[in-house]
């Protein structure tokens, strides 16, 4: 026995080495299926909300706030609070921007004050829809801040950031996206949401094109599964969390800020072959006069938002375009919808299309970037 005791002992050795070598083996797999989300502390949102300035773009001299189902509102002015409320049959408060105050209307009272904050019942967010008479109604969740500046009604919804991610992905999603299409585009809209604040005032991003193009949050559907299953990840460079660009089709090709004469921020994004805009070109053409051909710069961005502010989005759709004269006009003939930098939504729809999932189109389209799940500062997990 005493004799085969060592053998037996090697072979319990030889199973045990084999068993740590597979447990090793199972956790090297394990980590490597997860090396593609890292996990860092960073900046994310204030209390994990987004202020957004809506409704800009109409220049609202006048809004009207309602309650929606049965949800009550609470308008908090500087004098006093009042209810919106079906039950109580006063569901609309009409608000009025006159000099530096605003003129709130509900029922038959008007009070005046110089900002207005509309909660739910326990201050937190609740759903409303906003108005701007005969124009347009949109449905928020969140909190509401009105002031008047200039004499109009500055509309600031203090939103989740997974409801604003959602509700992008809803506004700047293309019609038919796959799911993990649309989830590379969650994590780009999370990521610009977290990292590209500053270019506004009054509150953190526009609902615009400016920003992110920002409507009503998505019902049940693959947008809000789409923004749930990417919940917290943001793209990363060097670990640190950045605006991540993206456009809806590109010339084949992707652009660098840098190509465009804009600054490079922390990440200096890179031009990627895109196969699909490569075969599948988005092409454009439109007639400017030559005076305002000439204030058009090739390869320079801030021109062609410019002419396109003035004349209109459909003007010069990309940057990639020839110039034809045709008497005192240009024709301009380009390929491409958008500034062409970064992700192209064209291009993701159809690597989902082809099989890709959501961290092999975001290391196409953003390469040297990891994905990395945010960790509130000071949180211990
Ligand atoms: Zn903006
Ligand atoms: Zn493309």
């Amino acid at each position: 026995m005493s004799r085969h005791a060592p053998r037996q002992h090697g072979r319990i050795e030889s199973a045990i080495k084999l068993a740590i070598a597979c447990g090793v083996m199972l956790l090297a797999v394990a980590l490597a299926e997860d090396a593609r989300v890292e996990r860092v502390r960073t900046q994310e949102p204030r209390n994990g909300n987004v202020r957004i300035g809506v409704l800009g773009l109409f220049e609202p001299r006048e809004l009207t706030v309602s309650a929606e189902d049965n949800n009550a509102l609470i308008l908090h002015s500087e004098q006093q609070t009042s209810v919106l409320e079906r039950s109580s049959g006063v569901q609309v408060a009409e608000v009025r921007s006159i000099g530096s105050v605003l003129a709130v209307r509900v029922g038959t009272s008007t009070v005046h004050t110089s900002t207005l904050t509309i909660t739910g019942r326990d201050g937190g967010p609740a759903g409303f829809v906003l108005s701007v008479p005969g124009k347009i109604a949109r449905h928020y969740r969140g909190t509401l801040e009105l002031k008047p500046v200039s004499g109009v009604v500055v509309a600031v919804v203090s939103m989740d950031l997974e409801t604003a991610v959602a509700s992008v992905v809803g506004a700047e999603g293309l019609a038919g996206a796959p799911i993990e299409a649309l989830k590379a585009q969650a994590v780009a809209a999370r990521s610009y949401l977290v990292a590209g604040k500053g270019r506004h005032s009054e509150f953190d991003f526009c609902d615009s094109t400016h920003c992110q193009f920002l409507r009503d949050p998505p019902g049940p559907g693959s947008v809000a599964e789409a923004a749930l299953a990417t919940r917290g990840l943001v793209l990363a460079y060097d670990s640190q969390p950045f605006a991540a660009m993206y456009t809806r089709s590109c010339r084949g090709r992707t652009r660098t800020p840098l190509e465009l004469g804009l600054p490079s921020g922390v990440y200096p994004y890179y031009s990627v072959d895109c196969k699909y805009c490569r075969l599948h070109p988005s092409r454009w053409q439109s007639r400017i006069s030559a005076r305002n051909a000439a204030t058009l710069r090739d390869s320079d961005e801030s021109s062609r938002l410019q002419l396109n502010r003035r004349l209109g989005w459909g003007t010069a759709p990309s940057n990639t375009y020839i110039r034809r004269k045709q008497g005192e006009h240009v024709i301009l003939e380009g390929t491409g919808q958008g500034h062409g930098i970064g992700l192209c939504q064209s291009g993701a729809m159809a690597m989902a299309k082809g099989g890709a999932d959501f961290a092999q189109i975001l290391s196409h389209y953003y390469p040297n970037t990891t994905i990395v799940f945010m960790r509130r500062l000071g949180a211990n997990r």
